[in-house]
């Protein structure tokens, strides 16, 4: 039984002592294992896994490594579960943890700042200076401390969202994603109401970008891509305008639609050398460039026309102060419908078989999800 000195446990929610986990063996190897159930520490609660998405980034780290990092190194052969876009129900509550009740259902954030540097003082806990640093209580769940392909994790209470009833399992893992499209836009960016946004690559994170910039009050929003089917969803989320740029020219399309003065926002999540400069080209003078993929190579860029027209452009890591939570009010209020870019489901068990799905796009996947509650799950369109 799982009885850990100082944490809260209850009789109507037992806790196995032990766990299914996938373990990261060599690149491409996963190996589903028996691990100990994890304890939760001080402000830290045990979060029974329901279900979790898995994204491109979990696809990168089980194939090349980066970027997670275990014990400052690569992953491989460390015993270290990724997974990182999950929600479950609270099992058990560290000391001093009055905030959660065991049963309540929760979302979560990526990271937990170790709280102790000046980023995580500011809120930009996705930043932390002591990236990493388990010695300093930082988690980074699924890139440097175990995540979510597993039946139990452990999450600090500030990285929780509770996820309302009307809400299934499935949307409640997609606020991760969402989260990102919202810190992008939001703390990062500082968009209001009636501001102009250009969304590039209908990618998970686009699609919800359009869906979050829609709730917000941007006017117009228009997403850029190739493949018409996803360029649909994008419209079904609230894109006023898409554009197939195989068909047209990206720049030309958002000059004619900003009065000729080009976007307020622009949300680069292609991140290739041509969709960067269609951004620069897009933005209007004064105007935002968030990068929110991640180039393999160097990208030469028109960088003198950034320079002459003032144009600001930063990077976006994860999920920061607090978006997740602004993003969920935003979904448990109905404002956008995230299930539409949810495709597929499968048991933990086919975990391999799920993956292959996200990365082939078998089935024109877009957000492939692993549940641990249903047994019989299988590959299957997703019902709502
Ligand atoms: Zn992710
Ligand atoms: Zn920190």
């Amino acid at each position: 039984m799982y009885e850990p000195a100082g944490v809260k446990t209850s009789a109507n929610f037992p806790v196995p002592g032990q766990m299914k986990a996938w373990v990261l063996g060599d690149p491409d190897q996963l190996f589903l294992r028996d691990k100990p159930t994890p304890v939760p520490g001080r402000a830290e609660v045990l979060v029974r896994i329901d279900a979790v998405a898995i994204c491109a980034t979990d696809l990168e780290i089980i194939h090349g490594g980066s970027p997670a990092s275990i014990l400052g190194g690569l992953p491989f052969n460390k015993n270290f579960t990724p997974g990182h876009e999950y929600m479950g129900t609270v099992a058990a509550l560290g000391p001093g943890v009055d905030e959660y009740a065991i049963g309540e259902r929760v979302s979560v954030e990526i990271h937990a700042g170790c709280g102790q540097c000046k980023r995580c003082r500011q809120g930009m806990y996705t930043s932390c200076l002591n990236y990493g640093r388990a010695d300093k209580n930082h988690r980074a769940n699924g890139f440097t401390t175990d995540g979510g392909f597993a039946e139990y994790a452990v999450n600090h209470i500030n990285t929780l969202a509770r996820v309302p009833d009307s809400m299934s399992d499935a949307e409640a893992t997609l606020v991760v994603t969402a989260g990102t499209s919202m810190y992008g836009l939001t703390e990062l960016g500082g968009l209001v109401a009636g501001e102009s946004v250009v969304v590039i690559g209908p990618g998970p994170i686009g699609l919800l970008a359009v869906a979050v910039a829609k709730a917000l009050g941007a006017n117009p929003v228009i997403l850029t891509g190739t493949r018409n089917a996803r360029l649909a969803i994008g419209k079904e989320l609230g894109a006023d305008r898409t554009v197939n740029i195989a068909d047209e020219n990206a720049v030309e399309v958002v000059k004619q639609l900003t009065d000729g003065i080009g976007a307020d926002y622009v949300i680069e999540c292609a991140g290739t050398a041509a969709t960067v400069n269609q951004a620069i080209h897009m933005a209007n003078r004064g105007g935002k460039i968030c990068l929110a993929a991640f180039p393999h190579d160097p990208v030469t860029t028109d960088l003198a026309h950034l320079v002459k027209n003032n144009i600001y452009v930063y990077g976006i890591r994860g999920e920061g102060r607090g978006a997740t939570r602004r993003a969920m009010a935003l979904m448990a209020a109905k404002r956008f419908d995230a299930t539409r870019i949810h495709t597929h489901t499968f048991a933990l068990a086919d975990l391999p078989t799920a993956l292959r799905y996200a990365r082939d796009r078998v089935e024109d996947a877009i957000k492939v999800v692993v549940t641990t509650r249903q047994a019989n799950a299988h590959a299957s369109a997703a019902a709502e």
